[in-house]
């Protein structure tokens, strides 16, 4: 018997679980034998105050002092390192949709002279907030953390099934069942798939696969370059020592699954930006892809579903507002109050309803 059940052991999952873990005896289930090993293990860990809708900004931007706070309170390595993101346009369709992005206006010439191997830039603006994560560090210090809590965690421990007990929960994990005044669910692409198990209706997650490959090419990289990003959301790439992280930015409808990068679209990262540089791809030494869910407006989902108690959801864009989303969740979960700065009736469950129901989360 405990308080609070976290399903899934992805960056959403170990952060509010460490958060409740102050106020409530937490156990958190994951199904794969090792965590992280989904979405949260395949991040491109970029921290970009700019990226996202007002309400993803407003909760990275609240996430930044945290970071700072959490890398005493875990005893971590610094968690953010300092890495301008500059976001491009290079033709028509990113022309119209740079300026309206929340970053400093840069001509074309500041651009190349942050990135050299820039070819013809339309419009540019920067991001000088942005930084570098240590996504594992950030996610070994929450486990470190939530066990320091008095915390368990079960790995290969799958949640099969969600039942009503009373005014709490009995839950199939692994070959036990638990009981649990409070279920959280944190398993990511697989949510609407949990909810389904605890008779909760879908929040309509959309899983969208994307593609990330470490590539090389005829010009040297210099690891002091930004990240450069495509207004028009194409591509982007940024320096991973001498070789290059790149991306196509896709995002092709997916089953929650394992999800294996498609080779089509490892070329069409090289094709766009080889395309806007000089820079000449050629190989690429390893790529991966993983699954990013939404919702209709792609706000996060964090809190209780006010018509079924006890049941609540945590999920995110991901790394970068990971700290400001598990506190907000612990305090929503746990009926304590919510910081100022975090902004708990824009990513509740319980939100007009059109504007979750046939989307996703992050
Ligand atoms: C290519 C790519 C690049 C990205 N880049 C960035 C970036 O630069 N910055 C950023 O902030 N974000 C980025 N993201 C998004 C970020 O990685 C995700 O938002 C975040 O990792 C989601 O974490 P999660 O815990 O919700 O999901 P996951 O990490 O997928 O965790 C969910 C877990 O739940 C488990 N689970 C599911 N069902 C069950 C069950 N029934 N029982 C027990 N366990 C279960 C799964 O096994 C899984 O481990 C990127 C994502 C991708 C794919």
């Amino acid at each position: 018997m405990v308080d609070v059940l976290v399903v899934g052991g992805g960056m959403a999952g170990v952060s509010i679980a460490y958060e409740l873990a102050a106020h409530a005896s937490v156990l958190l289930a994951e199904a794969e034998p090792t965590l992280a090993e989904h979405t949260t293990g395949r991040s491109a860990a970029i921290y970009a105050p700019s990226y996202g809708s007002p309400v993803v900004r407003a909760l990275t931007v609240a996430s930044g002092p945290r970071y700072r706070a959490l890398e005493t309170e875990l005893d971590t390595p610094p968690l953010l390192t300092p890495h301008g993101s500059l976001w491009v346009a290079v033709d028509d369709d990113g022309a119209g949709r740079v300026e309206a992005l929340p970053a400093e206006p840069v001509s074309p010439r500041q651009a190349r002279e942050l990135c050299p191997v820039l070819r013809d830039v339309r419009a540019a603006v920067w991001d000088d907030t942005a930084s570098d994560i240590d996504v594992m560090a950030l996610h070994q210090g929450y486990v470190r953390g939530l066990r320091a809590r008095g915390g368990t965690i079960r790995n290969s421990s799958p949640v099969t099934a969600t039942n009503r007990d009373g005014a709490g929960w009995r839950v199939t994990v692994g070959e036990d069942e638990i009981g649990a005044d409070l279920v959280v669910n944190a398993a990511g692409a697989w949510a609407d798939e949990l909810a389904a198990k605890a008779g909760v209706p879908a929040i309509g997650l959309r899983p969208l696969r994307r593609t990330l490959a470490l590539a090389s090419g005829a010009a040297e990289v210099d690891p002091a370059w930004p990240l450069v990003a495509d207004a028009a959301d194409r591509f982007y790439f940024r320096p991973e020592g001498f070789r290059l992280l790149i991306s196509p930015a896709d995002e092709t409808p997916s089953e929650p699954c394992d999800a294996k990068p498609d080779e089509l679209d490892v070329a069409l990262a090289i094709e766009r930006i080889n395309a806007a540089t000089t820079l000449g791809l050629r190989s690429v030494h390893i790529a991966w892809a993983g699954l990013r869910s939404f919702v209709a407006d792609r706000n996060p989902v964090v809190g209780a579903w006010p018509e079924h108690p006890g049941f609540a959801g945590q999920g995110g864009y991901g790394i970068q507002m990971a700290p400001a989303l598990a506190v907000l969740g612990a305090a929503v979960v746990l009926d304590r109050p919510v910081p100022g700065d975090l902004p708990a009736r824009d990513v509740s469950p319980g939100r007009s309803a059109n504007q979750v129901v046939d989307g996703g989360d992050h």
